[in-house]
């Protein structure tokens, strides 16, 4: 038993990994789909045609349930299930949060998840909603913290416990709590309460919140970001170190008759044509979808399959070194989704040193684009370069013969010195034409080299357009057009 997480690919602080509990392994960034045993409206065996290798159910519904409680305890929750995959169980945490208190302890429902077979078990913690006081957030992750140290001390460390991580929207407790984690040696660490969070779209609190539980938790450790479920908000997500996603919206939206984009959500009512590549969209019309007996079910299937699809294109994004612009995509989809992707680039220098090296390419997509990692992590190392005595920089103006020594000069990232002219980021970096933002962020490169060379004689030669920035920027330097 255990749970065991492996990192195969990086890309800003995401990972293409495998989470191995037992003899079930899943890929990761992975999504498990919400199954309610009640309202089955895809049968988990269906799922797994759609490419689903783990799903999420709730142990407090089946141990309240006359129908599936002893049923679960006598053939076990994949039997009942139908699903051979990976199933994960909640505790009664999430009604705990809705009606405020559960009759079931840490130990009965920690007990029951292991009776009834589940793969990965969620100890009873409280999920401490976003606006609580300081004060009663600490008191509440006091007891998240016993019951996680109750059930590592019933249950032995190689139980597939998971280790929530609460803290509300106080960074240092989300990072204490994330360290407590992982000194408790749990593996697989879920960020809980983030829901009203994702429902106010709070998405800029959401991103301090991951990074600080990540500052806290253990690199190694596989981060579940509970109820975060709309494809819109994966790439953002992942970007951050999240690796696992539950998602009850492919049903929830589907019987309020809306229908998922991986940019948003729209409502089937208001529809023409139905915009996607599953099953479902290319055998109906529109129309059709709105009439059709089925539609709930129809409806549910696009939706996860839309889901599931843009789970793949988040690992396919990890996997090539191209998520920044994968998620400067996504985040387009929603003004405050964009507030959330400022913020991830605001803090990019903390996640700089997760990074991977290299990459396939660097696309420019505006002026977000001049905080990437890359950007920051080029800036850092161009001061080491040694330039000679005399230098050019050439920012697109002429070249006079007397120079022995020319530097490029490649915004946002600045001097380009031959030796580097090929490799990443600034080979493989495409940029259209210059605009006033990235040709300020080249100039900070360009600073950056000149002040660790104050004795070499430097002319840039540019062109009337960009002139005046260079001349501002270096008063002591000969510009020329
Ligand atoms: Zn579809």
């Amino acid at each position: 038993m255990g749970i065991y997480f492996e990192v195969i690919h990086k890309d800003i602080a995401g990972r293409v990994g495998k989470l191995k509990v037992g003899d079930k392994t899943i890929k990761t960034p992975a999504l498990l789909p919400v199954v309610n045993p009640h309202l089955q409206i895809i049968p988990p065996s269906e799922m797994k045609k759609m490419g689903v290798e783990g799903i999420i159910t709730n142990a407090y519904i089946f141990s309240k349930s006359e129908e599936y409680c002893d049923q679960a305890l006598e053939r076990g929750l994949h039997d009942v299930l139908d699903f051979d995959g990976l199933i994960m169980t909640d505790s009664g945490s999430f009604q705990m949060s809705v009606y405020g208190s559960v009759d079931i302890t840490n130990e009965e429902t920690i007990s029951f998840q292991r009776d009834i077979g589940s793969d990965i078990w969620v100890p009873l913690d409280i999920p401490t909603h976003p606006d609580t006081d300081r004060e009663e957030v600490i008191a509440q992750m006091q007891i998240t913290m016993d019951r996680m140290r109750e059930a590592k001390e019933i249950f032995g460390p190689d139980a597939p416990l998971s280790g929530p991580v609460q803290g509300a929207v106080f960074e240092d407790l989300r990072e204490s709590a994330g360290r407590a984690v992982s000194e408790m040696e749990f593996a697989y660490c879920p960020v809980g309460a983030v829901v009203p969070l994702m429902e106010s779209y709070r998405y800029r609190e959401l991103v301090d919140v991951i990074i600080a539980a990540k500052k806290g938790l253990n690199p190694g450790a596989c981060v579940h970001l509970f109820g975060a479920g709309h494809p819109s908000m994966f790439a953002l997500a992942v970007a951050l170190g999240c690796d696992v996603f539950d998602s009850a919206a492919y049903a929830l939206y589907a019987k309020e008759g809306r229908y998922i984009t991986p940019s948003g959500t729209l409502k089937l009512e208001e529809m023409s044509e139905l915009p996607c590549a599953c099953p479902v969209c290319r055998s109906h019309t529109a129309d059709e979808l709105r009439k059709s007996p089925d539609k709930q079910k129809l409806l549910a299937y696009h939706n996860l399959a839309v889901t599931m699809a843009e789970i793949s294109r988040v690992r396919a994004a990890v996997q090539e070194g191209t998520l920044w612009e994968l998620v400067d995509e996504r985040c387009r989809a929603h003004p405050r989704l964009l507030d959330g992707y400022r913020r991830l680039l605001d803090r990019a220098a903390e996640l700089e040193h997760l990074d991977r090296a290299t990459k396939r390419r660097f696309f420019y997509r505006g002026s977000e684009s001049c905080d990437r990692t890359e950007v920051k992590k080029y800036h850092e190392m161009i001061p080491r370069v040694k330039l000679a005595e005399v230098s050019l920089i050439d920012a697109g103006g002429p070249i006079p013969s007397r120079f022995a020594e020319v530097i490029g000069f490649k915004p946002p990232f600045g001097p380009v010195p031959y030796e580097l002219a090929e490799t990443f980021p600034v080979g493989p970096c495409e940029i259209p034409s210059w605009d006033e933002v990235m040709v300020a962020y080249g100039i900070k490169g360009l600073a950056a080299l000149l002040a660790t060379n104050p004795d070499t004689k430097v002319t840039i030669s540019t062109t009337e357009k960009w002139a005046p920035q260079f001349r501002t920027a270096f008063p002591d330097c000969e510009v020329i057009v």
